[in-house]
């Protein structure tokens, strides 16, 4: 507001001033012609006094001015209309000084209405410098005319700062109100209401800001129901095992039962128990994956964690008669941490022979497929069933909860390897045919760099 103040201010001085100067300049130029065609009358003269002068003037109708004098190259009178007894006194008004000099001048002032305007010129004869003429003026009438444009100025201006302090106390109002709207809301969500919306409705950045806020309390609805969900979904899940351990101590404590009996509960127990820390296990893995904390990946060849991966589960795959093939002919650099890569690869393989049936085949695959590093793990098992297919990737989602419970599963491998492969700008898709087999298909950015390059060769 107070630029604006400023802005107008400058506006109207400046006005004032331009409709001054527009006078300053017609005034100047009808001056001086009168005092140079005064001057070349009198030039004309065979004798310039004050008869001769006078008479020349008085028969000029245009030279009708508040005062004319005429001077010699000296300086003294010779004329003068106001005062006729001047006649031989100097006269040193700086017009008349600077017309010696054989100078036009124009000097001008406005001052209670009146403007008050004065012009000389030199009057020469063949080139020599006689005298000069100088004129004098008020004009009431211009005055009124620049004290009228000044006041019509100053009463827009005036007109204007009125309208710009209401419009400004009328949009600080609307403003501080729509900002009181969003604070109350903000205080609302900050207490755990995340269905709270902001309603401000117009298109201005507020209301923008308004849209921001609901969609950020969305997500924050979405995120919420989501780890309401997890914590129920997990709790349910670490219930499980432990009702079953309580349930053996119990039957252990209460009944007596013969050595070998017990020996069998406490087995139970310890399965029990594994299948909670595997569970833990997963789930800390689970939360790391699912973490936006920055990994330190490197360019690493997929080939030798695949490897690591089937040492590690030749032994499990062998004891359900299962053949694991590999063809890691086609590998290829990519950008990830080895850890990430092994937790993939295992949870896929692991799946493939969990879900796999004696005397099937789990094949593990390395290709380059354009500028993706592809990894497939196919197996010819039980298959997946097409409604299952699209919730997989849940947490502790299971298609057969009593087989997937028998062997050791939590329903949490898939979603890790989701997050992972997410997180290191992959994709994975799968197709499977229930009763002949799934393929999971991992696909990664190749990250060809000649260092790695020169390796490979
Ligand atoms: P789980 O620990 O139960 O194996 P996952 O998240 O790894 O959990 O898998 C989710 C579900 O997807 C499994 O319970 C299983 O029903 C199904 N599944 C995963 N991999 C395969 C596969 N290779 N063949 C058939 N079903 C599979």
């Amino acid at each position: 507001m107070t630029v604006t103040f400023g802005v107008l201010l400058f506006l109207n001085i400046y006005c004032s001033q331009t409709s001054q100067q527009i006078f300053y300049q017609s005034k100047e130029a009808s001056m001086i012609e009168k005092c140079q065609l005064a001057a070349s009358e009198l030039s004309s003269l065979e004798v310039i006094n004050r008869e001769n002068v006078s008479e020349t003037i008085s028969g000029m109708e245009s030279l009708r001015v508040t005062r004319l004098i005429v001077t010699d190259q000296a300086g003294q009178a010779i004329y003068d209309s106001w005062a006729p007894n001047t006649a031989g006194k100097y006269v040193l008004f700086p017009e008349v000084v600077e017309a010696l000099g054989c100078n036009d001048v124009f000097t001008w002032r406005y001052h209670d209405g009146v403007m008050h305007s004065q012009a000389a010129v030199p009057m020469m004869y063949y080139g020599t410098l006689t005298g000069c003429v100088y004129m004098m003026e008020y004009d009431a009438q211009q005055g009124s005319l620049i004290r009228s444009l000044q006041a019509n100025i100053l009463t827009i201006t005036v007109v204007l700062e009125l309208v710009v302090i209401l419009f400004s106390l009328f949009f600080a109002r609307a403003f501080s109100t729509r900002m009181r709207r969003i604070m109350a809301s903000m205080r609302i969500i900050q207490e755990g209401d995340y269905t709270h919306k902001v309603n401000l409705g117009g298109h201005d950045e507020l209301s923008i800001l308004g849209s921001e806020i609901n969609d950020l309390t969305d997500r924050l609805q979405t995120s919420e129901a989501k780890r309401r969900q997890f914590v129920s979904d997990a709790s349910h899940e670490l219930k499980t095992p432990l009702a079953s351990i309580k349930l053996l101590t119990d039957s252990i404590l209460q009944n007596e039962m013969d050595q070998p009996t017990v020996m069998e509960f406490v087995e139970d127990i310890g399965k029990e128990a594994d299948r909670l820390n595997r569970m833990s296990q997963k789930l800390l893995s689970l939360s790391k994956a699912e973490s936006q904390e920055e990994n330190e990946s490197e360019i690493i060849r997929m080939a030798p964690t695949a490897e690591r991966v089937v040492r590690m589960l030749t032994g499990i795959a062998e004891k359900s008669q299962i053949r694991i093939e590999t063809d890691l002919s086609g590998d290829c650099p990519v950008l990830i941490q080895e850890d990430d890569l092994y937790q993939i690869i295992f949870n896929l393989v692991e799946n493939g022979i969990k879900y796999n049936t004696p005397g099937g085949t789990l094949t593990l695959t390395l290709q380059r497929d354009e500028d993706n590093a592809m990894l497939k793990v196919t197996d010819t098992g039980v298959g997946i069933p097409t409604e299952s297919i699209g919730h997989i990737f849940e947490r502790f989602y299971r298609v057969d909860k009593a087989r997937s419970r028998k062997s050791g599963g939590s329903g949490l491998g898939l979603s890790i390897v989701r997050g992972i492969v997410e997180r290191n700008n992959g994709t994975i898709l799968v197709e499977s045919a229930l009763g002949q087999g799934t393929t999971f298909t991992v696909y990664f950015p190749a990250f060809d760099t000649e260092e790695t390059e020169e390796s490979a060769t």
